[in-house]
């Protein structure tokens, strides 16, 4: 059957721009369909970008305000223009939109501005306010539909007083007080952004630690961090309820000894996780399936039960990460063309942008006791980095988790200054089996804050640490 194209992208996510890109490269006549006039999806306009620009920008005020006293800098008067610190995400936001409007004309993708619904395997129709609905026909799509944040029972986003990740991004005034139900990646990102900038932010978390899909001993040093740079942190302590009473919240939870408590702010943030999304795809008229979460299901090559219809990124099991989406993307599109593209899912890296940041992968020191593998673990301090010393950066530490036998690198855990950065070369590192004594043998330029891997790796490979 004649199509439009060869293969349409329902969603312009990471997940999807990557896929359209790659597919028009490969030279498949390609389209994406977006219900938002912006292409770029929860990353680009509400997510990773804007929150990044945001923790950049406080980063900023908090050294100038903290740190550069103590290196003999001093500044008068200290101002905080909020609006203007918004209007920069904004623009930030903005200059990625053009960036990827730039690249779908570069390689002759076509955008479709609604909401694409399946009409059957080969067929969508694309729906927008104001215009005829437009049916679109391709041999292949991936679906690339995201997620939206999730709530809690009895808790009403009214997105005025309680509100999730995308009001906290573009708030009209920096609040006096906030409390964050949840204590994950989205909780400890933001509620470092508006610490920073003085509002008194309490975290309210259900778990013993924060960060609790991490390795355990990152979220205890992050929450030990946190706690002593002023964030309130009440961990092990369901929230109940959180109610806009006009001028605040007023939020209820349950704390680590079974007690009822309340706590009133001016905003409540509700950071409990995601779940994927997947509202106007009319999947119905497809024979594509949904599992138990409402995630849409996918053999190991990413295909549906429709099997010329995929589907990618946060809207399928696994971690809701921007380079998982890509990958899976890439790894699609690649696949169609003969190119196998295996994704380790072990191998995905995990970071957190506070600061100092964390950032891990492979397995954590929890599953491998889990799992009963046995490993060999080396543990370096920043605060003996020359380099950390140098920069005032000395808390935290690098984990290295080993095989016995071999030294083959299980996992590496980092939190500290530019963990973020650090943690790519663990990535390389365990996708080529290096092992732990190889790690060693190679040049680490001195200073920098990778030389606590080189001292991590010769802990756990046996030889012992230069420099502790
Ligand atoms: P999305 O980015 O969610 O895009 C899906 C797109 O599909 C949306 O634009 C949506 O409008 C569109 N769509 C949905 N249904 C239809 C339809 N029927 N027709 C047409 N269009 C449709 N991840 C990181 O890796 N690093 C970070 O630093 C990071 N920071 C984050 C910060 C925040 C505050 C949040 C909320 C998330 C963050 N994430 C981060 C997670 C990251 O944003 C997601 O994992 C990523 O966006 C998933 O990409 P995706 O392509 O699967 O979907
Ligand atoms: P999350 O799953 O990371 O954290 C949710 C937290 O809420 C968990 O710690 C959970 O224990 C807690 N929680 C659940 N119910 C609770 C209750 N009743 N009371 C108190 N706490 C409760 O989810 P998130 O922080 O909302 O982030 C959503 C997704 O976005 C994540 O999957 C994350 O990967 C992604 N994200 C990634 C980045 C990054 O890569 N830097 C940044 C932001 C978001």
């Amino acid at each position: 059957m004649a199509t439009d194209f060869d293969m349409v992208v329902i969603g312009s996510g990471p997940g999807g721009y990557t896929a359209a890109i790659r597919a028009a490269q490969l030279g498949f006549r390609t389209a994406i369909v977006e219900k938002y006039k912006v292409l770029g999806g929860t990353c680009t306009n509400v997510g990773c970008i804007p929150s990044k620009a945001m923790l950049d920008s406080t980063e900023n005020f908090d050294i100038i305000q903290h740190k550069a006293s103590k290196q003999g800098i001093e500044v008068g008067n200290l101002n905080l223009n909020f609006p203007a610190l918004v209007d920069r995400n904004k623009n930030v936001v903005k200059q990625n939109n053009d960036g990827l409007n730039f690249l779908m004309k570069k390689n002759k993708i076509q955008v479709f501005t609604g909401v694409g619904s399946f009409v059957n395997n080969t067929s969508i129709t694309v729906t927008n306010e104001g215009e005829a609905p437009k049916t679109v026909t391709s041999q292949y799509f991936i679906i690339a539909t995201g997620s939206k944040p999730s709530t809690l029972p009895g808790i009403n986003i009214d997105k005025q007083r309680i509100i999730t990740s995308t009001e906290a991004l573009y708030l009209k005034e920096k609040p006096g007080s906030m409390v964050i139900i949840g204590g994950g990646v989205i909780g400890v990102e933001l509620a470092s952004a508006y610490h920073r900038i003085g509002t008194k932010v309490t975290i309210i978390e259900y778990a013993d630690s924060l960060i609790p899909t991490m390795d355990k001993e990152l979220g205890k040093e992050l929450g030990k961090l946190l706690s002593k740079s002023g964030i309130e942190l009440i961990t092990g302590s369901p929230v109940k309820s959180a109610e806009n009473t006009g001028s605040s919240v007023k939020v209820t939870y349950t704390d680590a000894n079974k007690a009822e408590k309340e706590i009133t702010a001016d905003y409540c943030l509700v950071a409990v996780g995601r779940k994927s999304y997947t509202a106007g795809l009319a999947l119905e008229n497809t024979k594509v399936k949904l599992d138990a979460k409402g995630m849409v299901e996918v053999n190991e090559n990413l295909q549906t039960a429709e099997p010329n219809i995929y589907a990618i990124g946060d809207v399928i099991r696994g971690a809701m990460l921007a380079h998982k989406a890509e990958d899976e993307g890439i790894a699609v599109v690649d696949g169609l063309k003969g190119h196998q593209h295996k994704i380790n899912y072990l191998r995905i890296p995990g970071v957190v942008y506070t600061w100092p940041e964390v950032a891990g992968v492979g397995y954590t020191e929890e599953q491998l006791k889990a799992e009963g593998i046995e490993y060999r673990k080396g543990k370096f301090p920043f605060l003996a980095s020359g380099r950390a010393r140098a920069s005032d950066d000395t808390d935290g530490f690098v984990k290295v988790l080993s095989d016995p036998k071999y030294g083959e690198i299980l996992g590496v855990h980092i939190i500290g200054a530019r963990a973020a950065d650090l943690i790519a070369s663990a990535v390389i590192a365990m996708e080529f089996e290096l092992t732990d004594t190889e790690l060693t043998k190679i040049s680490y330029a001195h200073p920098t804050f990778a030389e606590a891997l080189k001292d991590a790796f010769l802990i756990s490979s046996g030889k012992g640490a230069i420099n502790i």
